[in-house]
């Protein structure tokens, strides 16, 4: 027998070097990875890498899924979008920060869509609601969100997303065709954005 929960808080101890927020660590050792990524790449889950999650699509390694969560600060209650759903992994995470019941999460593949619906329940996360579309239109219907972030690359921030974002709240993405940086914005009371540079990261192109 694997012993997952072993497996997994090894993993969250190991981020500790490069993420300070406990409750993002406490977050990373309560998800089961394994549970969202395909069977015959279970045996990968707790090491710190992205994996392949069928339509060509990426999972974040773990490390990307705890800095965003850390650079985007989330507090319980805080009401979030997420634009590519992909496995459901980073929304549980997301999950476990503000409350499955204010996660909301946009995915373009309906197949990837389906199977995240499926895990997340399976997993106790049931509450994330999950909608099939073009993240770049946001989901307007739970608008205005605290925090928006993208976990696709984007030439820059979609203006629907930066509209139905509060002011003082934060946007995160990756920003780049080609060469990305992972860019975290305020917006400010006049609807412009506030950025601030994260470093070089690489993810899935926004379809
Ligand atoms: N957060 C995901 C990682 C997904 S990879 C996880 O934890 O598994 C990026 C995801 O963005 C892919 O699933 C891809 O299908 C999705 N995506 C790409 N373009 C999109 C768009 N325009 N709208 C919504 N989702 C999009």
């Amino acid at each position: 027998m694997v012993d997952w929960d072993r497996q997994r808080s090894r993993l969250s101890d190991r981020l500790r070097e490069r993420v300070a927020d406990e409750d993002v660590l406490a977050a990373i050792a309560s998800v089961p990875r394994h549970q969202f990524v395909p069977d015959d790449k279970r045996h990968d889950a707790y090491a710190d890498r992205p994996l392949p999650i069928g339509s060509g699509q990426t999972i974040s390694a773990p490390h990307m899924v705890a800095i965003m969560a850390e650079v985007l600060d989330l507090s319980p209650g805080d009401r979030v979008l997420e634009v590519g759903t992909g496995c459901g992994y980073h929304a549980a995470v997301t999950a476990e920060l503000v409350g499955p019941e204010n996660v909301h999460s946009v995915e373009y593949h309906a197949s990837l869509a389906d199977d995240a619906r499926e895990t997340l329940e399976a997993t106790g996360y049931g509450d994330i609601s999950v909608r099939v579309g073009d993240g770049k239109e946001g989901w307007p219907e739970h608008a205005p969100y605290d925090r928006t972030y993208l976990t696709c690359a984007a030439p820059e921030f979609p203006a629907p997303l930066v509209e139905q974002t509060r002011d003082d709240g934060v946007l995160l993405a990756p920003i780049g065709d080609g060469q990305q940086r992972l860019i975290r914005a305020e917006k400010q009371a006049d609807g412009t954005l506030d950025s601030e540079d994260h470093g070089g990261v690489r993810f899935v192109p926004l379809q």
